[in-house]
């Protein structure tokens, strides 16, 4: 019987070491925390957005955005319901979007526990790894009390997205000592920060917009949500599915406009006479009172400032430059973006080990055999919405099955 060791008890070491012990090996996970799953309680908002319906892949992203397609084909939705049902899980369909049908993390992360039980996984809680090496085809794995042997070793340390919940990037320090390439890890799912002095006047606002993330002329990433207004910046959901490219280009060192369509209910095309229409009924009224009802106050003097308007000023009196500047600040609200927020919060990483030195369809290294990866710790980050527990579900089981098949 092949004995398979698993660094990292959150979605994908437990996905990985339940796989590899159905697969007929004795496993043993090894976890830091004093418990399994930590960062599962707090995904979803505390629900536990757990897949998505969507499985497209360009919900996934990464350097080399093939090496998800095989793992998916492998082990995708359809194999995830599968599994989490015959765990217990009734799974509730919110648009797409799936949870456990009590509305709790905490559900997911007790039938992964009962599984592992069941499957008579060795738990080592309170165990810090500190070094791995492989001699002579057989893996050990160091930590500050006893020294691990096994056939294989599974990586499934997370990344540096929530230290809080245990993933303090020390997976990539243990994937670098076996020779494995690390790409930048860098805040995705993150909010973007502004030096912009509006936001101490915007702070608090929720409102829905589109959102487009630019380098100069070239569009990054857009979106289209509910946007938060912050003392720092910019949140939301639309704002964490663009931020990644936003961080991206401003590690490089590129210059980096959020643009918001502050009436994504309209064409673009259609705004002019939108405002045009608005101003005709309201000619009486002054120009703040001509925005009453379609924004919140506060965005309302904002819009007019950057349109150089004065408050009071009647609508019927708007020249036809001050309409197009009022248009424009609606529909093309600017905001350079100076930085993202860090790491502790950060829903996931990009980058990570590099996946190119990986086998996509068994999570294998190609550079030292008997040696596997799963979860974020691997160069994929997928989009809000139930794809990063996904890419946990399918890179664990994968690496799970084939880890208790190894030649070594
Ligand atoms: C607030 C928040 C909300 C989220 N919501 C969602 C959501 O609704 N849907 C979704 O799909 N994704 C969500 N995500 C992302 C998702 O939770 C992660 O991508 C996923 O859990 C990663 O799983 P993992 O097993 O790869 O890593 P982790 O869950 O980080 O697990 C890694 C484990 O390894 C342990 N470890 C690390 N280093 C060592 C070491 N040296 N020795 C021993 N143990 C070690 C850590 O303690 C940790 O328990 C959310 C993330 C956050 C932070």
């Amino acid at each position: 019987m092949k004995h398979v060791l698993v660094v990292g008890g959150g979605a994908a070491g437990l996905m990985a070491a339940i796989s590899a012990a159905r697969a007929g090996a004795k496993v043993t996970l090894l976890e830091q925390n004093k418990q399994v799953g930590k960062k599962i309680l707090v995904t979803g908002n505390g629900r536990c957005n757990l897949t998505n319906r969507d499985q497209a892949l360009s919900h996934y992203r990464g350097s080399s955005p093939d090496f998800i397609k095989s793992a998916l084909f492998a082990f995708g939705l359809s194999e995830t319901l599968d599994f989490f049902q015959e765990l217990g899980i009734v799974i509730r369909d919110r648009k797409g979007y799936l949870y456990p049908y009590s509305d709790q993390a905490s559900a997911v992360v007790d039938v992964l526990r009962m599984e592992t039980e069941q499957q008579k996984v060795k738990l080592a809680l309170n165990t810090r790894v500190e070094r791995i090496f492989e001699e002579k085809g057989r893996f050990f794995v160091e930590t500050p009390g006893w020294t691990y042997e096994g056939d294989a070793l599974i990586l499934a340390a997370g990344s540096c997205a929530a230290p809080q919940t245990g993933s303090d990037g020390s997976g990539f320090c243990l994937a670098k000592s076996m020779g494995h390439s690390i790409i930048k890890p860098l805040p995705a799912l993150v909010q973007l920060r502004s030096e912009d002095l509006i936001f101490s006047k915007l702070k608090g606002l929720r409102m829905e917009a589109h959102v487009a993330l630019f380098s100069g002329k070239e569009l990054l990433a857009e979106d289209t949500g509910e946007v938060q207004f912050t003392e720092y910046g910019l949140s939301g959901i639309p704002i964490f599915q663009v931020s990644r490219y936003g961080v991206k280009a401003l590690e490089e060192r590129r210059e980096v406009w959020a643009v918001l369509n502050l009436l994504p209910f309209l064409k673009k095309e259609d705004a002019p006479d939108f405002l045009e229409k608005r101003i005709q009924t309201g000619a009486h009224k002054s120009a703040l009172q001509l925005l009453t009802g379609l924004f919140p106050k506060s965005m309302a003097d904002c819009l007019l400032k950057r349109a150089e308007i004065k408050s009071n000023k009647r609508a019927g009196e708007l020249t036809r430059e001050e309409c197009e500047r009022l248009r424009s600040a609606c529909i093309s609200f600017e905001v350079r973006i100076s930085a993202s927020n860090g790491f502790d919060r950060a829903q996931v990483c990009c980058g990570g080990v590099d996946t190119r030195e990986v086998e996509s369809k068994t999570m294998e290294s190609k550079r030292v055999p008997g040696l596997y990866f799963a979860g974020e710790l691997l160069d994929i980050d997928g989009a809000c919405g139930g794809y990063n527990l996904q890419w946990a579900w399918t890179s664990g089981y994968l690496a799970g099955v084939h880890s208790a098949q190894t030649k070594k």
